[in-house]
């Protein structure tokens, strides 16, 4: 088996004219393209890029059209030497919540990071560090956190909102993080579960633009955006807040 270094030119053009032939979008089109111009650094990629080609993936995903895109063993071997994530994804640890399926990516492509309930706030350095290394080392454009519907952390931070100490091991200290998002949303029209979800996601990206030192300063230069969404289990769909 060829190592992407041991590929020629001409094979590496071969593979990707191959890829066209499958591909039937133009989106598709320009990655491949894209690809071929510079398998190992590719060119940097804007916040709104980012976010646009997140969200695109998002909608084949939720037409049930993905493209399933660099899944095969070329693609991970290609990756093997360095990475070039464009978007960090901060998302719930909850098992339907799988970020490369739902924004139609593949490997390389997007640096997750899960915890439950998407907690930023009072989540402690092994959080913060992740989303910072990416950032610092990786010049990632784009951080997502992205809650969703239907999610077990927010609602436990709800129904143990007055009490202390009343569920098991660590699971007390997770959820007391979500309980301010819960407080927050107290009394906003709509489905109170949707408005503390929302709240947790608004609460984490406030609190990502306003950290030092990596994060801040690059969201206030333009070169990092950092935006909050919602997927809704029933629909598929990733609803930018
Ligand atoms: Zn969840």
């Amino acid at each position: 088996m060829k190592r992407l270094s041991e590929v020629s030119r001409r094979e590496f053009m071969t593979l990707s004219a191959a890829g066209l032939t499958l591909a039937n979008s133009t989106q598709l089109f320009a990655v491949s393209q894209k690809e071929a111009v510079s398998a190992k650094t590719p060119p940097p990629v804007s916040p709104d890029q980012a976010l646009h080609d997140l969200l695109e993936g998002n909608a084949r995903f939720v037409k049930g059209q993905p493209t399933s895109p660099r899944r095969s063993p070329e693609d991970f071997r290609a990756l093997a030497e360095a990475q070039y994530p464009h978007a960090v994804i901060v998302a719930c640890a909850d098992s339907r919540v799988a970020p490369e399926i739902l924004f139609d990516v593949g490997v390389g492509d997007i640096f997750v990071v899960r915890i439950a309930g998407n907690v930023i706030g009072g989540a402690g350095a092994t959080v913060k560090g992740s989303i910072e290394y990416a950032i610092a080392e990786l010049n990632v454009p784009l951080i997502v956190v992205l809650g969703h519907s239907g999610c077990g952390a927010v609602k436990a931070a709800m129904k143990h909102i007055d009490v202390k100490d009343s569920l098991p091991g660590a699971i007390n200290g997770l959820v007391e993080l979500i309980k301010p998002a819960v407080a927050q949303s107290h009394g906003l029209p709509g489905d109170v579960l949707d408005n503390a979800i929302r709240k947790n996601v608004e609460l984490g990206v406030e609190r990502l633009k306003q950290l030092q030192p990596i994060v801040a300063p690059r969201v206030k230069e333009g070169k990092l955006k950092v935006v909050g969404a919602v997927y809704d289990l029933r629909t598929g769909t990733v609803t930018e807040l």
